[in-house]
């Protein structure tokens, strides 16, 4: 589902009145804290998020970050169309100092991310990827390179609860139903359960940035990547984001 900017901000407007936020923080807040170095190595990928988190993202960029707008832009739409072909990129709220610009309210998937066992966390990665990856193929004939299929998102061993013991797949499962019921006091259940909207939040972005004309052309852009270790039809989308406010 692409969101425009209009539907964004009727989407703010009524989740700030119907406590909606507040609800969604509360569920966030059921997530037990982690101890952890903060080093970053493990935003290399890029969190799903749904359409709430998305609205929930938004919002508190346009609100709270005006001047990382620009480089936040680039980065998104930079993934969007690179992230099956070019390994070194990073989740678009990773700071140059390694820190999350989005601590405070950054999605479900980040926080449960030191709760899962290392067969937990590598089972919910190979689905979302292999996925997309077999899509490409099929459809567009892309060769993807040796450095992404073998790409494995970083497991820290060291993040560990403040207090007791890892959640584990079967409480994060309960806990996310919770969210799930939230967001249901905007969405419909079959809009939520469509793995189309389960999307990073640079998917969700570039859309409403670019429109449809984005996933058109994101085969394009990824063969001339591919071809010439650039792309000029890239270069174009990153000149109309740039005119792009929150
Ligand atoms: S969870 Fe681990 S890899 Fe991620 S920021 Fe914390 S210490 Fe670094
Ligand atoms: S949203 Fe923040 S914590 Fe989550 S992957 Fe991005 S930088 Fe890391």
């Amino acid at each position: 589902m692409h969101l425009t900017k209009i539907e964004i901000y009727n989407g703010i407007g009524f989740a700030d009145e119907n406590q909606v936020f507040k609800a969604l923080e509360e569920v966030y807040n059921e997530i037990p804290s982690l101890k952890c170095g903060r080093c970053g190595q493990c935003c290399a990928d890029n969190p799903r998020i749904s359409l709430l988190e998305y609205i929930n993202i938004y919002k508190y960029v346009r609100d709270s970050l005006k001047f990382h707008w620009a480089e936040i832009v680039d980065k998104c739409i930079t993934n969007y169309f690179l992230d099956l072909v070019e390994p070194s990129l990073n989740c678009p709220f990773l700071g140059e100092d390694n820190q999350c610009m989005i601590y405070q309210i950054r999605p479900f998937n980040c926080r449960v991310f030191g709760h899962k066992s290392k067969e937990e966390f590598e089972m919910d990665f190979t689905k979302g990827i292999f996925e997309q990856v077999k899509n490409y193929w099929r459809q567009h004939g892309i060769i993807i390179p040796d450095e992404v299929m073998k790409f494995k998102p970083y497991y820290c061993e060291e993040v560990q609860p403040l207090q007791g013991k890892k959640l584990g797949l079967k409480n994060i499962t309960s806990i996310m139903n919770k969210l799930i019921a939230v967001e249901r006091r905007m969405f419909s259940l079959e809009i939520i359960m469509d793995n189309d909207n389960y999307i990073p939040f640079y998917k969700h972005f570039t859309d409403t940035v670019i429109g449809l004309r984005a996933n058109k052309k994101k085969p394009d852009v990824m063969k001339e990547y591919l071809e010439n270790k650039q792309s000029d039809l890239l270069k174009e989308f990153l000149e109309k984001g740039k005119k792009f406010e929150f």
